[in-house]
């Protein structure tokens, strides 16, 4: 069972608030600006709080049993809707978060607080109403995180959970704008968390410091109204397809109606909406899963979906994509991305929340579309494209063929699907990718560190593709890309390089500096006799580059073991690294 940590602050605020008074600190002007500040946001949770506990009132009073009565796993508990701030603060709070009940009317400083988007008609109160009521999981706190939680938790969603096993780096901070300098090495959910918490006092906030996986995905899910899926991995991506489209069926580990609205949205035990999104590059995609079942109600809100249902179930994220695409086995680690695009499309992310939460025939979500971004593009950057209907008999889950989390499982081991901490290679300390190629022809970084030093003539192959070599680079290395060096191989083979030359030992290039290499630019070969070392970032690319050499009769060939990222580590603390 994963355990969420809810955090709440507001009796260690007001004891921080209290003790500045008590203690006579000077008043000056800012220090009562920011006083003023804290208290504003100590009367909003206590106002929301006080809004809560007499809703329950009245409920008990009408013997209405509370809404936490239909989640067995919270049936056995005592502890009111609202949790205390003392027993909100435990590590060891229940997993299924406690149903938040139906809001009937909003508080002064409520009203005072979200006045802006009151003010739009097609939101208005009964949108805000039902988001106050809502609890939304947020799987992954990276780029399109970032974006949901600071949106949603602005907007007044009533519970966010935020789930990250990941830590805080240096690299992520261009896009992850919801973690600072100061978070490094903190937990990304954690540090998201105090975020959210600083620009939102009212909100309640769960933590889980753990990744998702089919092991554990049912009940991390467990009582949440609606997920958002901000993860950055192919697996991820399948794990909460599988469990919210499952609690659609009503089957597997995820069905059965658990009672109560979640918004405007008939509540479950597990969510069946997802809204899921990729971004990376340039570009971008975003679109809803909503599985709620075929004929069901929408819900309550007036204005709502009621009496209507679902004519026809719109495509799963399986029917999408079947098997998983190179380009969505990708991550930024790998190609890169600019920070503003996960920004954009985090933010139609929970757009998206606001739209399916308020429950109104005046804001029709994303669902059976697909909105695509294009940051190139000037004239027409978003494009949104009608999805077919799902696609059986295709695909194995709206087909009936998987049935159960543990199937998927199964399917998903069967393909090797990577996980988020095989997407992250530079959160984990470098390891030697295993050698494809015979031994003679592996050397180590530290072996050619040798030859370099004693200036030994030879050709030094870079197989990275010229946007990475031009970040950095080992010194005098020629630049073939991988894809170059397959297409310039025999029957047609280019001229070849001239005799090597003794390349100096000193550090390589960096930032665009111009290269320093003597020889000609691609797609010219050395010699077949020529001593020849290939490298790339992590040693993978430059095993095949090895083996295409050797088999093109390229006889004087080496592999240098573990790339850029293992030089870095036995020979050149310095060396930067991407
Ligand atoms: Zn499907």
């Amino acid at each position: 069972m994963s355990a969420m940590t809810d955090e709440s602050t507001m009796e260690d605020e007001a004891a921080d608030v209290l003790g500045c008074e008590a203690m006579g600190q000077p008043s000056s002007y800012e220090t009562l600006v920011e006083e003023n500040r804290r208290l504003k946001a100590l009367l909003h949770r206590q106002e929301s709080q006080l809004r809560l506990l007499e809703q329950e009132r009245l409920k008990q009073g009408r013997h209405v049993p509370p809404p936490s009565a239909h989640f067995p796993p919270c049936a056995s508990t005592a502890s009111p809707p609202v949790p205390s701030p003392s027993a909100s603060s435990s590590s060891s709070s229940p997993s299924t978060p406690l149903p938040l009940p139906p809001v009937h009317s909003l508080s002064s400083s409520e009203i005072s607080r979200y006045s802006r988007q009151l003010l739009v008609s097609r939101f208005g109160v009964t949108g805000q109403r039902n988001l106050l009521s809502s609890s939304v999981l947020v799987v992954g706190a990276g780029g399109l995180g970032s974006a949901v939680l600071l949106y949603l938790a602005g907007a007044g969603v009533g519970r966010l959970g935020i789930v990250d096993g990941d830590r805080v780096e240096a690299s992520n901070l261009h896009r992850q704008v919801i973690h600072g300098d100061s978070q490094v090495g903190t937990n990304k959910a954690v540090s998201a968390s105090s975020r959210v918490r600083d620009l939102n006092g009212g909100l309640r906030v769960s933590v889980l410091e753990e990744d998702v996986g089919y092991g554990n995905v049912a009940s991390v899910l467990a009582g949440w109204d609606l997920v958002v899926d901000a993860s950055d991995n192919p697996l991820t991506r399948y794990v909460l397809n599988d469990a919210c489209w499952l609690a659609g069926e009503g089957g597997g580990e995820g069905g059965g109606e658990g009672g109560g609205q979640g918004g405007g949205r008939r509540r479950r035990r597990q969510p069946t909406a997802l809204v899921s999104a990729a971004a990376l590059g340039l570009e971008g995609q975003v679109t809803v899963f909503d599985y709620e079942p075929l004929g069901a109600s929408g819900g309550g809100g007036k204005g709502g979906r009621e009496g209507g249902g679902k004519a026809q179930r719109g495509p799963c994220y399986r029917c999408l994509y079947p098997k998983p695409l190179a380009a969505a086995s990708q991550s930024c680690n790998e190609s890169g991305v600019l920070g503003p695009v996960p920004g954009i499309i985090g933010c139609v992310q929970a757009m998206e929340v606001l739209k399916l939460l308020a429950d109104s025939p005046a804001l029709p979500p994303l669902s059976s579309r697909l909105l695509l971004y294009d940051g190139t593009s000037s004239t027409s950057p978003f494009l949104s494209l009608a999805l077919p209907p799902s696609s059986l008999p295709a695909c194995p889950l709206c087909s009936g063929q998987l049935t159960t989390l543990a199937e998927c499982a199964s399917w998903a081991a069967e393909r090797n699907l990577r996980g988020p901490r095989l997407t992250c290679p530079s959160s984990l300390p470098p390891s030697l990718p295993p050698s494809l190629l015979p031994p003679e022809h592996d050397i180590t970084c530290q072996a050619y560190a040798s030859l370099l030093h004693a200036q030994t003539p030879h050709y030094l192959i870079d197989v990275r593709d010229p946007t990475q070599f031009a970040i950095c680079s080992l010194p005098n290395a020629i630049n073939i890309p991988l894809a170059s060096l397959a297409s310039s191989l025999p029957p047609s083979l280019p001229p070849s390089l001239p005799p090597p030359s003794s390349p100096s030992p000193e550090g390589g290039k960096e930032d665009g500096a111009t290269t320093t290499s003597p020889f000609p630019s691609l797609p010219s070969l050395p010699p077949r006799d020529a001593p020849i070392y290939v490298i790339c970032r992590r040693g993978v690319m430059s095993q095949k580059a090895t083996r295409m050499l050797l088999e093109g009769g390229w006889q004087r060939v080496w592999n240098v073991r573990g790339g850029l990222v293992q030089w870095r580590e036995e020979v050149d603390g310095q060396f930067p690294m991407y």
